[in-house]
């Protein structure tokens, strides 16, 4: 079974695009318009190897094409549980992620999971005088400030118990690369310990994704009676989202300095991926890639979840699942002047082809 999906990300002002988002408009032997990488290149590739195979098509093959990837409402997940029949397959092959980068051949191997949050600190009846009452009297934002502290140490690791760590295999992220990429300003240190593939693909991160606490352009002189923040774990390839949530919870919870009230509220969860890497299907993509590409095939995580991963696992446990796509660093996914380079377009769609056309007789 082949999957992509066909909606896109908000293409954002105009004018931050070189040519418009929706023309789609080739240069330099990339073609621009948002969408063009994530995910239609997705769909070029499974388009482009059955055309290529025609009726020589050695397998039965089915292909689920979705629009609601982007908006993140889980409407594929509810679709692949309640149509596991409909939707048996021995392999899946999703294409909405991409190469490590341009002409490299990946296959994606880990992804992780994720679980939030919200936590609620309360400490007065509502807003007092800063000068009459601070001192003695608690503020909300200042105990939530220190509960936040304790998840990592002074290094920026993750200072949580019980959230795994797994040993990462997959090739590494170099740091000026990943500097570059992420934009870290010059002189700001890296956070945590270990490799930056292993801090990305086998180790937890958490971060604050928002707060609700006074804006300080009209703060008053006053202490806060509540603040409230979204604490956003991602997680080892392999975690149980919802046991990591509630270590997290007892973590804050145990962390609450000055008996303060605290109220924990679940937010959302997503399963992470560990390839399984030595069925007939992996072997066979390996081999496809790196025929269609000349060169050797690289095995490499991704930090981000993909939902729909887990959903198919969870549907059809003994499927093979095969990550790839023709998406790499230039794509900018998400960003303005989104483009796929057409090349790596037609390498993947021939990686496909030979991938089907060898998965023959594999059963
Ligand atoms: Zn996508």
């Amino acid at each position: 079974m082949l999957y992509a999906h066909y909606d896109v990300q908000p293409a954002g002002e105009d004018s931050s695009w070189t040519s418009p988002p929706f023309e789609p408009t080739e240069r330099a032997g990339r073609l621009y318009g948002r969408g063009a990488a994530d995910d239609k290149s997705g769909i070029i590739m499974h388009a482009g190897a059955l055309l290529a195979l025609g009726a020589d098509c050695p397998v039965g093959v089915k292909v689920l094409i979705e629009g609601q990837e982007e908006n993140g409402q889980g409407g594929i997940e509810e679709f692949v549980k309640a149509n596991a029949e409909l939707l048996k397959a021995d392999v899946i092959v999703v294409s909405d992620v991409g190469n490590y980068s341009l002409g490299v051949p990946t296959l994606t191997t880990s992804l992780r999971g994720m679980a939030a949050l919200d936590v609620e600190v309360e400490t007065l009846e509502g807003a007092v005088h800063s000068g009459m009452f601070g001192g003695p009297a608690p503020d909300a934002l200042i105990a939530l400030t220190r509960m936040i502290a304790t998840l990592h140490d002074a290094n920026g690791t993750v200072a949580v118990k019980g959230l795994d760590v797994v040993a990462y295999e997959g090739a590494d992220y170099d740091e000026t690369a990943f500097r570059k990429d992420t934009g870290v300003l010059p002189g700001v240190d890296l956070v945590g310990a270990g490799s930056i593939a292993d801090r990305l693909y086998g180790r937890p991160s958490i971060n604050v994704i928002g707060t609700d606490a006074p804006v300080v352009d009209s703060a008053a002189n006053a202490l806060i009676p509540k603040a409230r923040a979204r604490v956003s774990v991602r997680l080892a390839p392999g975690q149980d989202p919802a046991e990591a949530q509630s270590v997290l919870a007892k973590h804050l919870e145990a962390a609450a300095p000055w008996h303060v009230k605290v109220k924990v509220t679940p937010g959302g969860v997503g399963q992470g991926f560990l390839a399984k890497t030595d069925g007939p299907a992996y072997v066979a993509a390996t081999g496809a890639m790196a025929a269609a590409f000349q060169k050797d095939v690289v095995h490499y995580g991704e930090g981000g979840s993909i939902p729909l991963v887990a959903a198919f696992l969870e549907a059809q446990p003994t499927a093979e699942m095969i990550l790839w796509g023709g998406e790499e660093p230039q794509c900018k996914i998400h960003a303005p002047n989104e483009s796929v380079d057409l090349a790596e377009v037609e390498r993947c769609v021939l990686a496909e082809a030979l991938f089907i056309a060898g998965m023959a007789g594999k059963k």
